[in-house]
């Protein structure tokens, strides 16, 4: 069985003790990954800390260099690291999967590589001269959740190191062996220490947030872990970002056709077999375009192959976990125990296979709706009177994305303007990029990722002020 290392100070570190992964698709053991310790994980804190000096002296056009070169190596190992991703994870390499995912790790680095963040002038008349300069914040410590367990590491590694800091990141348990891999690759270009990865569950994570070295952290994983690592910044201070649970609503009006809509609602809903933070998870559908829209969505549903990753032509995996699985047979059971009709899907199948499954005659008292599923099932409910529908999008405490869809954008957009979440997509869901700042409102936490607004989250705005 192969053994995975954690990387610190650009060194491949030989643990003592590990645990092993397994294939959700096949239950078959895959690797073993480390559980770090406690001098391991100051180890991976002093390196951060201790290369943060030079990493922070190079040039902005330096580190994009640099990030650039990281790109090229994510791009030329992009298919080893995608069939750890199926392995570890379970999404398939083909469709919306592994490869995917791939893709946009390579894409992320590449835009942090190449954004700049000049210094803005915010005032300036014949006394004095006022200029926002945007400096880095020291060592991030990165904790990431196991849905898309790369593809969020990039996103929190990129945009650190080009503003400057160093990392240390601690994937998921549940996913920890693309990760070290990736990191491993990534050292290849990188000087020692500016990138450093441990490995092991939350109590390894909460060391390492929890330390007075870290500046800050980039947090992504639910909201009731979110409120612990909330707890564990009072000691050290550390900035945040955190990237926490969501429960979208998508809102279908009346005018919208349902069969031009409904493949993308359909990978809206069920991309990563619905473990996706910004996944449309209550679907509220004008009453005269119900049917049609469920018909549309089953027929997906039934043609979309699922399966074991590796194999050609599956486009669907298994639940990545049985804590994940035994959360959605739960609550498709008292779905049913609420008198729900199971339209297609409903009932498990070996393993952690899961069908995607549609619940209609469902209400928002039911805990399908009202909890966060992170799985293949989609209630949809019926409503008359758009108000109602607007008012249960908003009737959760959290409030990550949502989703209008209608035949008319101008009227779609006065529906999204009135939507409690971070980002209301029309006529599509959970479509992130580079760019476009991402984060959440209410319990789906604060701070936000990508473009200029990601890169001024992981800096210290300083102001310069000149007397003229
Ligand atoms: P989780 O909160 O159980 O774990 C996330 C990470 O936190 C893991 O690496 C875990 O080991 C670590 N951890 C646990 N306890 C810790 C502690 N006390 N201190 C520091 N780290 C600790 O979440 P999960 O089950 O891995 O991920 C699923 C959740 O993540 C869902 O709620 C989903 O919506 C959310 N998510 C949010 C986004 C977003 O961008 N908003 C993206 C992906 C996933």
């Amino acid at each position: 069985m192969q053994k995975y290392q954690t990387m610190i100070d650009g060194e491949l570190i030989d643990s003592e003790n590990g645990f092993e992964i397994h294939n959700p698709a096949t239950g078959e053991v895959i690797g073993w990954a480390p559980i770090s310790t406690s001098e391991e994980i100051e180890r991976a804190i002093q390196s951060a800390k201790h290369a943060q000096v030079d990493w922070a002296a190079k040039s902005h056009e330096e580190r994009k260099a640099l990030l650039l070169k990281v790109a090229k190596v994510l791009e030329e190992n992009a298919e080893y690291l995608a069939k750890l991703i199926t392995i570890e994870q379970g999404k398939p390499l083909a469709g919306p999967g592994s490869m995917f995912e791939m893709q946009a790790c390579v894409g992320w680095t590449q835009v942090a590589g190449s954004l700049d963040l000049a210094p803005e002038v915010v005032f300036e008349d014949e006394t004095r001269r006022d200029e926002v300069h945007y400096s880095p914040l020291g060592v991030v410590a990165a904790i990431a959740p196991w849905n898309w367990p790369l593809m969020i590491a990039i996103w929190q590694i990129s945009s650190s190191l080009r503003m400057g800091n160093t990392v240390v990141i601690k994937p998921s348990e549940y996913t920890p062996i693309g990760t070290l891999e990736m990191v491993r690759l990534m050292n290849t270009v990188l000087p020692a220490g500016v990138l450093n990865v441990i490995s092991g569950d939350g109590a390894i994570g909460a060391q390492l947030v929890g330390h007075s070295d870290i500046d800050k952290i980039m947090f992504t994983g639910s909201t009731a872990t979110g409120q612990r690592v909330v707890e564990a910044s009072a000691n050290n201070l550390a900035k945040l970002t955190l990237e926490l649970g969501g429960n979208d609503a998508a809102i279908v009006l009346p005018d919208a056709d349902p069969q031009k809509i409904a493949e993308d609602l359909f990978w809206g809903a069920f991309i990563n077999m619905g473990q996706t933070c910004a996944c449309a998870k209550r679907l509220y559908v004008h009453t005269s375009i119900h049917d049609e829209v469920v018909a549309a969505l089953k027929a997906l549903a039934e043609a979309m192959p699922m399966g074991n990753g590796l194999d050609d032509g599956i486009v669907l995996g298994p639940v990545q976990n049985r804590m994940q699985h035994n959360k959605v047979v739960e609550l498709v059971e008292a779905a049913k125990s609420d008198g729900a009709t199971i339209v297609c899907g409903g009932t498990a199948d070996e393993g952690l296979f899961y069908p995607i499954t549609l619940v209609t005659n469902i209400s928002d008292d039911s805990r399908l709706v009202k909890e966060e599923q992170f799985g293949p099932v989609l209630p949809i409910l019926k409503y008359e009177d758009l108000e109602s529908a607007i008012a249960s999008a908003n009737a959760l405490d959290v409030g990550l994305g949502a989703s209008v869809w209608s035949g008319d954008t101008s009227a779609a957009a006065k529906v999204a303007a009135r939507i409690e979440a971070g980002t209301v997509w029309i006529n599509q869901h959970g479509a992130v990029h580079p760019m476009v700042p991402f984060g959440g409102s209410k319990l789906s936490g604060y701070g936000a990722e990508f473009g200029i607004a990601g890169l001024k989250a992981v800096s210290q705005a300083k102001v310069i002020s000149t007397k003229l």
